[in-house]
């Protein structure tokens, strides 16, 4: 059924790439026989990841030049944070990375996040497979980092890198709980502005315990994304990790981590909390037990 789509799709299509994608979104009838179908990739996933504000889109923008130029074709993902009240971007589409709308080698598209706020969509992981199908070098998710968002993306991304900015000189200090666990590389952007280098200093310092106990120590590039500015020096922090991700066994762990939220994804598929509340209002009694009644749902789906 999906045949002559995916060809399209492997041929670098991208008006089958969109059509795609809209069918896994939308969960149109039978886009899992699709997801089936798609070929084995080794196309990488880049995370981006740090606070509104930081520079990511700026980023993002700039370091597609970089694959653009080295003659790769990048697919973005920018996913916004919606509003739990009217389930719409809050963002939309990100005005900076225009100048790639149409460009040959680019492809880009903004996904809402739907219900939690700053959880990435359940979609994402289906999508980001249907944009390997098309032949894209890199994937690179840019997650706006709030809520759970940030570490959810280290869950999926080959690589994740953190942006950091210099504000006030505490920043390592106030930063968010996980954030250094997730980083493969930091960056520090904004680094036209005063303190960029105590931030790296002071990340240096961070990090220096936790590099004992591992293979390689984590890069902090320093950028003015602004300026294109340390762009293609984290462009090459970004490919030498990604060559080293080859003969890793992390490769195996992110598939493990896919495969457990596709799972979890799939279980919940039918179930929604207003079906939960009619279903225990019309069942309530004295004897009720919730631990029976997960029970019993689980085995009528
Ligand atoms: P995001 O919310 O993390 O995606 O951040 P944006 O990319 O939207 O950038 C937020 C603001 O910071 C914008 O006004 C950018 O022009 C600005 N910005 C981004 N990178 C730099 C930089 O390297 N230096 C300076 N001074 N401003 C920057």
């Amino acid at each position: 059924m999906w045949q002559q789509l995916i060809q399209q799709l492997q041929h670098g299509n991208i008006k089958a790439l969109a059509r795609a994608i809209s069918l896994v979104e939308n969960g149109v009838e039978g886009y899992e026989e699709l997801l089936v179908q798609l070929p084995n990739t080794s196309t990488a996933i880049i995370g981006i990841t740090g606070a509104p504000g930081a520079g990511k889109s700026t980023l993002v923008d700039a370091l597609a030049g970089e694959y653009v130029q080295a003659g790769k074709k990048a697919g973005i993902i920018c996913v916004d944070p919606s509003s739990p009240f009217s389930m719409g971007a809050v963002l939309g589409d990100r005005v900076r990375m225009s100048s790639w709308y149409s460009h040959p080698q680019v492809y880009i598209r903004s996904l809402a996040t739907r219900g939690s706020l700053g959880g990435l969509t359940p979609a994402i992981i289906e999508i980001t497979d249907v944009i390997k199908a098309a032949g894209f070098d890199i994937i690179i998710i840019e997650t706006v980092g709030v809520g759970q968002s940030e570490v959810e993306i280290a869950g999926l991304a080959d690589a994740t890198v953190v942006v950091m900015v210099p504000e006030g000189g505490d920043e390592v200090q106030t930063m968010k709980a996980g954030l250094m666990e997730i980083a493969d590389i930091f960056v520090v952007n904004k680094a036209d502005r005063p303190g960029a280098d105590i931030l790296v200093k002071n990340l240096h310092l961070m990090l220096a315990p936790a590099f004992k106990n591992k293979a390689h120590a984590i890069p902090i590039v320093k950028t003015a994304a602004l300026q294109k500015q340390g762009v293609p020096e984290l462009f090459e922090k970004i490919e030498t990790y990604i060559a080293c991700l080859q003969s890793s066994s992390k490769k195996y762990n992110l598939l493990a981590e896919r495969a457990y939220q596709l799972i979890q994804q799939k279980r919940m598929r039918n179930v929604n909390k207003t079906m939960l509340l009619d279903a225990i209002q019309k069942q309530y009694n004295t004897s009720f037990n919730l631990y029976r009644f997960v029970e019993e749902w689980g085995q009528q789906k």
